[in-house]
């Protein structure tokens, strides 16, 4: 296939940069599975240093992370509490009922976020007719409410709702740095609030590889086991880590020029008349097309000419998403396009 000149379908869309795949080549290597693979327990280390956690372990992917927490935090038949938008129950191929066999009490909210009242209505007694509550999952940011920033104030509040009901936290932070950069809170501001906390590499940051799952030592010594029996359990994997390492020092300040293009994205689209737009609040850009008498998956389609391709995540809507592989004039070149698209659309009445 080939690519795309202008590729907004995700952040995960992004190659490795020159610099970073020579940081890969130079990596100093080991057997990551006896933990002597220098440069992934360099990676450990510093993950620690930026979540004020007590341990964390190297993963291939986030989906891999979040299946293992759900492992490690439940057993066979627990109830675990997600907004009903979460990747882990809407994108994970339905592991969480395939592995940890649990069940889900999806909660409703406005742009991807539930409150503290909403999670305390969602919480029963326990008898012995009700699946046992274990775990909640909360997820900074929130990809399908429009890469929304929870604010620190309301995760704080349903966090001290979980703890107070003797519940579990853990944080799909895939995106967490966006969320950092977008709100100015440290990183460890939100992780101190969960018990496990995963952060991805292969989205904003730009790495071709990695996930991390952090969190108290004993959550992870169990994690390790699950990483070792579903094979994640690596070799020489510094390399990937190195990645990593070099995505944490050069491409997470970067993130706010992500965030800049998909509010000037926004502010563009905005502008044709009947297109529905969400919020940005930071590098996601959600937008309708059904009031255009459009469905996203043709709307897209028209755009391919122009080598120029969103992703479809509903009948009729459309996602952009600004990364490090598109630039400011990429953005305003996107606009121009699907303005033009579809100004020609509703002159010619094919409303
Ligand atoms: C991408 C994503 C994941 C899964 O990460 P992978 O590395 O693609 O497996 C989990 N949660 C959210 C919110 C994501 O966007």
């Amino acid at each position: 296939m080939k690519p795309f000149r202008i590729d907004l379908y995700s952040d995960t869309q992004t190659r490795p940069t020159a610099e970073m795949r020579k940081a890969i080549a130079a990596a100093e290597v080991g057997d990551e599975q006896n933990g002597e693979d220098p440069t992934i327990e360099a990676l450990r280390q510093r993950i620690c240093d930026l979540l004020g956690t007590e341990d964390a372990v190297f993963l291939p992917s986030g989906t891999m992370a979040n299946e293992i927490a759900l492992l490690v935090h439940c057993r066979h038949g627990d109830e675990v509490i997600a907004h009903e938008t979460s990747h882990v129950i809407n994108f994970e191929g339905g592991a969480p009922a395939a592995f940890a066999g649990v069940m889900f009490k999806p909660l409703a909210g406005p742009r991807g976020l539930f409150d503290a009242q909403a999670l305390m209505d969602a919480l029963h007694d326990d008898n012995r007719y009700a699946p046992p509550t274990r775990l909640v999952v909360v997820e900074q940011t929130a990809n399908l409410g429009g890469g929304t920033v929870w604010p620190i104030e309301q995760m704080r509040e349903v966090a001290k709702v979980a703890r107070r009901a003797d519940l579990s936290l853990h944080m799909d932070g895939a995106r967490l740095m966006n969320a950092v950069i977008a709100s100015g809170h440290k990183a460890a501001e939100y992780a101190a609030l969960f018990d496990t906390v995963f952060m991805d590499f292969t989205k904003g940051l730009g790495a071709p590889f990695g996930a991390v799952l952090a969190g108290r030592k004993e959550h992870i010594r169990d994690a390790w086991r699950w990483k070792q029996r579903m094979g994640g359990s690596m070799r020489q994997a510094g390399m990937m880590a190195a990645g990593c390492l070099y995505a944490l020092d050069n491409h997470v300040e970067r993130l706010a020029e992500d965030h800049a293009n998909a509010k000037l994205l926004r502010d563009s689209l905005l502008r044709i008349p009947d297109l529905h737009v969400f919020p940005v609040d930071t590098n996601l850009v959600y937008f309708d097309v059904a009031a255009l008498g459009l469905d996203a998956e043709s709307f897209n389609q028209s755009l391919e000419p122009y080598g120029l391709r969103v992703s479809v995540l509903g009948k009729t809507l459309v996602r952009a998403v600004t990364h490090l592989d598109v630039s400011k004039q990429d953005v305003e070149e996107a606009a121009e396009i699907i303005t033009q698209i579809l100004r020609q659309r509703t002159a010619g009445g094919a409303r």
